[in-house]
């Protein structure tokens, strides 16, 4: 689809497409917003180290992917219109980019919902796209129980954990739909992690644990290692459901 002047209509004077780097486009996917079928878009670049991300090469070395053109990209959301309900915004960590407002908003003005994934690490970022109705919905991933050492020892930096209370209260509050998540590793989770957090977390909306994949994560030492048997997730998920939801 060839864009004209008219359909960008949100880049300041003197900005480009170019200004905005996307490093992955996936166009259907059925799996990251539940009911839906989406696009997803993956941003370079994360402040955090988390050991187990999957996706360190977009975080550690993002030039290794080719840009994508956004020209292409809202082309080809023209084109799935109908068929695709909404668009993802991965990373990385996609609040760490300034232009994210103006990419969100050339996607609204196709008129697709947005789902945000994030750290929530930028609470004045989270709150201006919830307050300027660039979102539709949020998965926030929290790392570990709600103190510094839990914290930074899984999101592998020092982390203002102000900051992630400050996203997780925004959330609570339920402006939009949200959804907390945690992704369980044998080294970094034990039970108890996980029940002290659903407790921090009580009163949410939910709070989804996800096993942990050994195939290829930042830290080589987690690879190959044991995830946690599936089942001991979905019994963990049941009983962590039944805290938050209480
Ligand atoms: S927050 Fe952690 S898991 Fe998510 S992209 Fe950043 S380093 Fe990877």
């Amino acid at each position: 689809m060839e864009l004209t002047k008219r359909e960008i209509v949100h880049f300041p004077q003197g900005m480009t497409w170019e200004d905005i780097k996307v490093k992955g486009f996936l166009e259907t996917s059925f799996v990251d917003w539940a009911g839906k079928v989406v696009s997803v878009l993956f941003l370079p670049g994360c402040n955090f180290r988390c050991p187990y991300c999957h996706n360190h090469l977009l975080v550690l070395n993002p030039e290794q992917y080719e840009d994508i053109s956004l020209a292409h990209i809202v082309g080809r959301l023209a084109e799935l219109k109908g068929w695709v309900d909404g668009v993802c915004i991965s990373g990385g960590e996609p609040t760490i980019h300034p232009h994210l407002p103006l990419l969100i908003e050339e996607i609204k003005a196709l008129g697709f919902l947005v789902k945000l994934d994030t750290n929530g690490s930028q609470p004045h970022v989270l709150r201006s796209l919830v307050n300027e109705g660039l979102v539709d919905f949020v998965a926030m991933d929290v790392k570990a129980p709600l103190d510094e050492i839990s914290y930074t020892r899984t999101a592998g930096v020092l982390v203002n954990l102000e900051r992630i209370k400050e996203s997780i209260s925004f959330l609570q509050k339920g402006r939009i739909e949200y959804q907390f998540r945690i992704t369980v590793v044998p080294a970094l989770h034990r039970e108890e992690d996980l029940l002290k957090l659903a407790l921090q977390l009580r009163g949410s909306s939910s709070l989804t644990p996800q096993n942990f994949n050994p195939q290829d994560p930042l830290d080589e030492n987690l690879k190959g290692t044991s995830p946690y048997p599936d089942e001991w997730i979905r019994e963990m998920e049941a009983r962590i459901a039944a805290i938050v939801n209480s």
